[in-house]
């Protein structure tokens, strides 16, 4: 579903307009379908209920704790990275026992935090980490659930940045290595080796690498059944792309079940996903509006309201968003660099884009629902953006635009 259609030529988000939105909350302003967000869970939900699955929606896609009540609701566990994620999740109502733990540097202070909290299982991504649970695990005397994270040196075909499982990233431990820590995990009364675990990047739109990792995955599973060690879960991380142009193909749910099926036929293992962007990426979008147009050296320049430090993904990843007017008029287009404020040649939000529009204009980013207000900063102390979850005609505010006050409330100058 596309909660995001023009009526009247204007642009609605559900059954509200975005222009009362930019009028009622202001801009920039994040704005995230409810209805989107439900329909792509239960899309996840229904494509894997072959199995006994946990969906462990990727908290870093968006935080925001009305979409992380709105999935707890909906049955989801999660997949954090921080332990600031973690008093998220159990502030927006989450349940502890449906969290795993991932991330290649967790802290002592947060290993200690989540084996109080009861998260189901840690992500372990080095021997060295494993060291460390064992023995945080021992002086607390809380044994904890454990799965390493494998990283299966596949290439996902993806933006550099944002593709984990090749062997020369930092993610997750070889397939070989995974073999002796299982060994050391059994060796250990405080350390139970629950599941396995892998993830090989973000905004995959091809199968083939998942099948390539799943195979190597499996033939661990298979192979430390042999040896004795009898796993609950498989963990197959995240990482399914989303479309962002008309022209994407990209696997559905549906698809992706697909490919793990004959993985997963005939053995009593649970299922465990951890996608991000897939639920929540097209269920959002951002607004801003026209400050300035501008002619400079025969280029032309929407400048907006919205920069980089409120969303980073086109100056990162040099990501494609969709970019459209949110009265839609009839007149001449003009290609135009839709771009900031912020004083950085890369706070560019898209080149080239065909719009008709004035000083005033309100415009949308599209499919800005995952890693956008997440990545927001204060660069060029800008207050971050306020966001708004829709439910069908109402709106909801479920984060304040920041405040001056809030910008260096906790800055001193020295006497
Ligand atoms: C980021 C991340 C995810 C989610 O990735 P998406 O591409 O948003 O689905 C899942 N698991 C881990 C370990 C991650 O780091």
């Amino acid at each position: 579903m596309n909660p995001f259609v023009y009526r009247d030529n204007l642009l609605h988000a559900e059954k509200v307009s975005c222009a009362e939105l930019a009028e009622a909350y202001g801009t920039p302003c994040y704005v995230y379908s409810k209805a989107a967000i439900q329909d792509r869970y239960h899309a996840f939900a229904d494509a894997l209920q072959g199995w006994p699955t946990k969906i462990c929606y990727s908290v870093k896609a968006n935080s925001s704790l009305a979409v992380l009540n709105l999935l707890a609701q909906l049955g989801a566990g999660f997949d954090i990275v921080s332990a600031g994620e973690l008093e998220r999740v159990v502030r927006a109502g989450g349940d502890a026992g449906k969290i795993v733990f991932s991330g290649v540097a967790k802290r002592a202070d947060e290993i200690r935090r989540a084996l109080l909290a009861g998260i189901y299982c840690f992500n372990i991504e080095s021997r060295a980490e494993l060291e460390r649970m064992e023995s945080i695990a021992r002086e607390m005397d809380i044994p904890a659930n454990v799965s390493l994270r494998v990283n299966p040196d596949v290439d996902p075909n993806t933006h550099p940045y944002i593709s984990t499982g090749l062997k020369e990233n930092k993610f997750g431990v070889s397939i070989e290595q995974a073999r002796e820590l299982y060994r050391q995990v059994a060796d250990s009364r405080y350390l139970h080796a629950t599941g396995v675990d892998c993830h090989i990047g973000s905004q995959l739109l091809d199968l083939a690498p998942f099948q390539f990792c799943f195979e190597k995955i499996f033939e661990l599973v298979d192979w430390l059944d042999e040896q004795g060690v009898r796993l609950q879960h498989v963990d197959v991380g995240g990482g399914l792309g989303i479309p962002y142009a008309h022209a994407d193909q990209v696997p559905d749910p549906v698809q992706y079940a697909r490919v793990i099926a004959p993985f997963m036929q005939g053995r009593q293992l649970e299922l465990v996903v951890e996608p991000g962007r897939a639920i929540v990426g097209n269920a959002g979008l951002l607004l801003c509006r026209v400050e300035y147009l501008k002619n400079s050296a025969g280029r032309n320049f929407a400048l907006v309201d919205a920069a980089m430090n409120d969303f980073l993904r086109p100056s990162l990843y040099s990501a494609w968003h969709q970019i459209s007017a949110v009265h839609r008029e009839d007149g001449d287009e003009v290609l135009y660099d839709v771009a900031g404020p912020v004083c950085e040649s890369a706070d560019l939000l898209g080149c080239q884009r065909s719009l008709c529009i004035r000083e005033g204009s309100l415009l949308a980013i599209h499919d800005a629902g995952a890693y956008g207000f997440v990545m927001a900063s204060n660069y060029n102390s800008r207050m971050r953006p306020a966001e708004v979850l829709v439910d069908g005609e109402q709106a909801w505010l479920v984060r304040k635009r920041e405040s001056i006050e809030q910008l260096f409330a906790d800055e001193v100058i020295p006497d």
